[in-house]
């Protein structure tokens, strides 16, 4: 939590000599509290003042990396418990398990399924995030085995799940310079988990049966020097982990307790398939950091990102693409010019069918702040005169020949203005994207050939 402008002037060294620019300690601190000024303005502040300050005004909740470079997935960093007050910052990274009893080409197989598991959805890529590496198998061999296969098949950053901390050294010769998480530090393993989480400059999981257990652990790790932790606090039956996290989160973002300001883990307890995805999808709303689980299917797994892409998004911008003339396929000057708003799923939408119709088209997306076609016309966001000025600033005169302009059959009202706007004609497409397709090779096709004849 920020200090106060008072506690601020306790910490510096109250002399009132001016060398801030401000007349006295008490006016410097309260522009350091209204953060309209640094304290290294004040030359004379102490080391334990800055430090004491730079404690105070880190986030509530820490940012945890693992992986590198471009491989790399950042978590935490979180600072409200719902997302209307800000927003939420970092995705929930999902990390899809194996284990070292598979055989080789089961193995193999598991890998080949992750690393298709991305997708495009509303013009983003999405797509699991981590592979976790379950130790299950008696021998350490086994797990090396796993950790070197997996290193060499996948570039997903890692997270190494194994309580044995000899175990776990020897995968970390293979795979520690991915910087994987380490999963997990106990109560009983913590000192040997957390010297390797040093010596590999590796994040660290904790996991404790309570979060009084667990806020006392990250002290312990933390005093070996490892800061970078992820928590799991323990259950896995959903109704008692659901209330963890939330607790979890409301400590770190609204208490400011910093022995759990870091983000969280939770894996998934179900067997059955559909089960699994929901209880994953309830931990993406509320408050996991990282969800592991064991689905690999893209049918489990797209439900599942797509529920994290619709939490992810900022309520407070609209969700919209750039306002152009957009080319889809071959184009020539006869191809279709189909009109629509910049709301990103209703262009996307409209983008993929006629992508579907292999009909190469034009579409022209018209700055309605982000709104559907309805929504924009109700709102008055989008007008005939709004849709000609935007064609004519994409010079469609100069790109298209056939003269006529598509427009949605929800804003069919638009027709006889937007003639009298742009001087083209103007045919009403359907009310429905999904008609695009048929709309184009056939209600098109038709009135082209007519207007050739003509
Ligand atoms: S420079 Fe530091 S000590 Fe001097 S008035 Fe400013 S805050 Fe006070």
């Amino acid at each position: 939590m920020a200090l106060t402008g008072l506690q601020i002037y306790k910490l510096l060294p109250k002399t009132n000599c001016g060398d801030c620019n401000f007349p006295t300690c008490m006016a410097f601190a309260m522009q350091v509290a209204a953060k309209k000024v640094a304290l290294n303005q004040c030359p004379h502040a102490s080391e334990e003042a800055r430090a004491e300050l730079a404690e105070a005004s880190a986030p509530p909740m820490k940012l945890v990396t693992i992986g590198t470079d471009h491989n790399k997935v950042e978590v935490g960093q979180e600072t409200v418990l719902f997302r209307h007050k800000e927003k939420f910052h970092h995705p929930t990274g999902i990390a899809v398990l194996v284990e070292d009893t598979l055989t080789d080409s089961q193995l193999d197989d598991e890998i080949s399924s992750i690393n298709k598991l991305k997708f495009t959805r509303v013009g983003e890529e999405i797509s699991v995030n981590f592979v976790a590496l379950q130790h299950k198998s008696t021998t350490a061999r086994d797990y090396a085995n796993l950790t070197e296969k997996v290193v060499e098949k996948s570039d997903f950053p890692l997270i190494l799940i194994c309580k044995d901390p000899s175990i776990m050294e020897s995968a970390l010769k293979i795979a520690g310079n991915r910087k994987p998480l380490l999963y997990a530090a106990t109560k009983k393993n913590y000192e040997k988990m957390a010297s390797l989480a040093k010596e590999f400059n590796c994040p660290l999981a904790v996991y404790a049966e309570s979060l009084e257990e667990l806020a006392a652990l990250t002290q312990d790790v933390k005093k070996i020097g490892v800061d970078e932790l992820v928590l799991d606090p323990g259950s896995r039956e959903p109704k008692t982990a659901l209330d963890n996290l939330t607790r979890l989160r409301r400590l770190a973002v609204e208490k400011t307790f910093r022995p759990v300001g870091y983000p969280t883990i939770i894996f998934t307890g179900e067997s059955d398939s559909f089960q699994e995805i929901i209880q994953a999808s309830t931990y993406v709303c509320k408050y996991a950091n990282i969800v592991a689980l064991s689905a690999k299917t893209s049918w489990q797994i797209l439900p599942l990102l797509t529920v994290r892409q619709n939490i992810y998004t900022d309520p407070q911008v609209p969700n919209a693409v750039e306002s152009r003339l957009y080319e889809i396929g071959a184009v020539t000057p006869t191809s279709p010019l189909l009109v629509t708003t910049n709301f990103s799923l209703t262009y996307f939408t409209v983008e993929s069918e006629v992508e579907n119709s292999k009909v190469p088209a034009y579409i022209c997306s018209v700055d309605t702040e982000g709104m559907g076609v309805l929504n924009a016309y109700a709102g008055d966001k989008w007008s005939a005169e709004k849709a000609a000025k935007t064609l004519e600033q994409q010079k469609a005169r100069e790109k298209i020949s056939h003269n006529t302009v598509i427009i949605p059959g929800l804003v069919a009202v638009f027709r006889a203005e937007l003639i009298d706007e742009f001087g083209w004609d103007v045919l009403v497409g359907p009310e429905d994207a999904a008609r695009i397709p048929s709309f184009l090779k056939n209600e098109w096709k038709g009135y082209m050939s007519k207007k050739e004849q003509r």
